[in-house]
């Protein structure tokens, strides 16, 4: 019997950061177990007990790849019951939470959204207010469904690793019947830069951009960086959504987040403030975003961008 339960939608080829950060938690909680959704090649099984995972759980049907939300969280359920967790981990993705809704109804469980920690004894920390405030929060009832913030927490493989045991769960017929399935994906042309929630680095702009992301691009591409974007200038349809970096967007955590063009306004900091370094480009010198910079240089960010990736070229 496992106490917690992982959920891993497409493991893909190698299990991301996120997921990684998931398993690390979990083993807080005790033995875990872990809920997979697609295909699980050898090198992720042989990830999942470098972590400890003891047992990995797949739907019977290996069929639920096409379908949006409601038949994963009945996937779930059976996995819980399965594994007899009592507390389920999902990532706090708009997808992580409405799965976690579903699973909550149909469990009885309690659901803790935005979750930044958790104790052994279930005690889960949570990011509230644009991460203005910590608190805790613990359910009540038997089992606990929790979604857990990315880029939070360090992965850390299992002292000792493990060979998880691997079985099928029923997916309940009904589940699937009258569930919307996904007809066609298109795919992003690819951009060669790393996916923003997991990069080291990341180069971000904001309403200064007006309009013209170039100078961003140009230093993101020279330091291999990700590019992201404050609300205001994805509202603007400068970039794509994908880019939102904030309360409302993507969290991120890198080495080094670059802000240029941006005001720093407190659902912009939600998502980038555990950044490690944090370097402000701002032409104004009172700009709030200079309060949470490392280093700040009050300047166009037309003048500055430029130059900085003709030095980095030099190098
Ligand atoms: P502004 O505040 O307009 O700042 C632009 C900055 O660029 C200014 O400081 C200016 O001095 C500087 N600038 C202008 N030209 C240049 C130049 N040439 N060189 C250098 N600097 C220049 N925002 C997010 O970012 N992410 C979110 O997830 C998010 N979620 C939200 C959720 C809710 C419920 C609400 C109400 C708001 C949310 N917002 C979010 C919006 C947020 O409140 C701000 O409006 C937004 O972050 C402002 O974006 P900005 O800093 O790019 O623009």
């Amino acid at each position: 019997m496992a106490n917690a339960l992982v959920f891993i939608d497409n493991p893909g080829a190698s299990l991301k950061k996120s997921s990684l950060e998931l398993l690390t938690l979990a083993r807080q909680l005790g033995e875990t177990a872990v809920a997979v959704n697609g295909e699980l090649n050898d090198d992720a099984a042989a990830t999942l007990g470098a972590y400890g995972v003891t047992a990995v759980y797949q739907p019977s049907s290996n069929d639920l790849g096409d379908y949006l939300v409601g038949p994963k969280a009945a996937y779930l359920a059976a996995a819980v019951a399965a594994s007899g967790a009592t507390r389920v981990l999902l990532e706090n993705s708009p997808e992580g939470k409405e799965i976690a809704g579903r699973l909550g109804i149909k469990l009885s469980a309690g659901v803790i959204t935005d979750v930044v920690g958790v104790e052994a004894d279930g005690t889960a920390h949570k990011s509230v207010l644009a991460g203005s405030y910590n608190t805790s929060a613990k359910a009540t009832t038997p089992v606990a469904v929790l979604t857990v913030k990315a880029n939070l927490i360090e992965p850390q493989p299992a002292d000792t690793a493990t060979t998880p045991e691997v079985a099928k769960v029923e997916v309940p017929a009904d589940a699937t019947a009258a569930a919307a399935r996904i007809s066609s994906r298109e795919a992003k042309p690819a951009s060669g830069r790393p996916d923003l929630s997991e990069a080291r680095i990341v180069v971000a702009g904001g309403r200064g951009v007006d309009g013209d992301f170039g100078p961003l691009e140009e230093l993101a591409d020279v330091l291999g960086a990700a590019v992201g974007a404050s609300r205001a200038a994805t509202d603007a349809g400068w970039i794509g959504h994908d880019a939102q970096v904030g309360q409302t967007g993507v969290t991120v955590s890198p080495q080094l987040y670059i802000s240029a063009g941006i005001s720093g306004a407190i659902q912009q900091k939600a998502g980038m403030q555990t950044s490690k370094v944090i370097v402000a480009i701002n032409k104004d010198a009172e700009s709030p975003v200079f309060e949470i910079a490392d280093f700040g240089i009050v300047g166009d960010l037309f003048k500055v961008l430029p130059q900085a990736t003709a030095e980095i070229k030099k190098r």
